[in-house]
């Protein structure tokens, strides 16, 4: 049994403990948070062993009546690996905490990539996690970009990738968030972070990205627009992405034309907070002119991570290849629209 601690238990934390309690070769050490909020209350609800994140809160937590297992230090020292999952910059602040107990760190696409020893996608470069001490799950995009990438640069060949992410502006959550009425360019310099992000899971591929954020909390959607050095039909890219575990293609005979439908479909199938951990590609979107590609694509931000946060415990743990590990997540988890 691999023992999981999870650091910070928020949007993508609390996602991550859920998944972990259902793998048959991992147990939850616990989940360290900073304050006596409704997740917290969650998390007690869920019997989770509690941390206190911050030493000088737990007053808190006495006053709300919270019971605490030990300090996040307790946390680490218990688990075989730990799950970063702290507003970003966090993890790095917290890096010296896991080196000094000697336990293997997983960190979230908020962090620097040379915080790390490798970014990881289980589609990318599963096996470059192998033993390794710091490794970073690539952000929802990324991971989004790179498990569509990586079939397209295996079977055609990549020639130039070029993509515009139309970002929501918050989770649900995030209140704080926005824009609430406006169309922002963000960051307004091209490419976007997102690009040269998708090269340290393939570092070869040519990709230029733009990005945009719009006043919604849903998804975010991919324009993408791939050139192919042996380009195939339409019909080919369908079979080819139908084949991919973590790709949904959206038939068109389901009528969702959009992240609200999706999301409400997957409300409808029961999934955990409604979660979507596949990409969802529109297949009728799927074109090919001349040498392009042409598709849509919606990521659900808060949960296509959760897997990966999965097979990268397995990764750094030797315990299991590529292939067992998606395969258990897969299984476990429900993955498959
Ligand atoms: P979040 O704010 O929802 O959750 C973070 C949690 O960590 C909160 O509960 C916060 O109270 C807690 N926290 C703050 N400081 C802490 C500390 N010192 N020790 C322990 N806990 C602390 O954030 P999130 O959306 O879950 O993001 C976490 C990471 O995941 C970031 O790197 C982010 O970039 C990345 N990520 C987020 C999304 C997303 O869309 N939400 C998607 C992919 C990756």
């Amino acid at each position: 049994m691999i023992t999981v601690g999870v650091n910070g238990y928020g949007t993508i934390g609390k996602r991550v403990a859920d998944a972990v309690t259902q793998q048959p070769d991992m147990e939850l050490a616990g989940v360290a948070k900073t304050r006596p909020n409704f997740e917290a209350e969650t998390a007690v609800r869920k019997g989770y062993p509690l941390y206190a994140a911050v030493e000088e809160r737990v007053e808190l937590f006495e006053e709300a009546g919270i019971d605490l297992t030990g300090s996040v230090t307790d946390l680490v020292e218990e688990s075989d690996v730990i799950v970063d999952a702290c507003p970003s910059g966090i993890g790095a602040e917290n890096r010296s905490m896991y080196e000094s107990h000697d336990t293997p760190a997983l960190y979230q696409g908020g962090e620097d990539a040379d915080l790390v020893d490798v970014s990881f996608n289980a589609r990318g470069n599963y096996s470059a996690a192998a033993g390794a001490s710091h490794v970073r799950v690539v952000s929802c995009n990324t991971t989004g970009l790179s498990r569509l990438l990586a079939p397209l640069e295996e079977r055609y060949g990549v020639e130039k990738a070029r993509v515009t992410l139309v970002r929501r502006g918050g989770d649900p959550g995030q209140t704080s968030r926005g824009p609430i009425n406006d169309i922002l360019p963000n960051p307004i310099t091209i490419p976007s972070h997102h690009g040269p992000d998708v090269n340290t899971i393939l570092p070869d591929l040519d990709i230029d990205t733009l990005g945009m954020k719009v006043p919604a909390t849903l998804m975010h959607t991919h324009s993408v627009n791939v050139t192919l050095e042996s380009p195939p039909t339409a019909d080919d890219v369908r079979e080819l992405l139908a084949d991919e575990s973590r790709i949904f293609l959206v038939p068109e005979s389901m009528a969702i034309d959009g992240a609200g439908k999706l999301k409400e479909f997957a409300h409808d199938a029961d999934r955990p907070r409604g979660d979507i951990w596949e990409n969802c590609v529109w297949e009728e979107s799927i074109s090919i002119e001349d040498d392009d590609l042409y598709l849509f694509e919606a990521i659900h931000q808060e949960s296509d991570v959760v897997p990966e946060n999965i097979d990268a415990i397995r990764a750094v743990t030797e315990t299991a290849d590529a292939t067992e590990s998606t395969t258990t997540t897969n299984e476990t988890l429900g993955i498959g629209l």
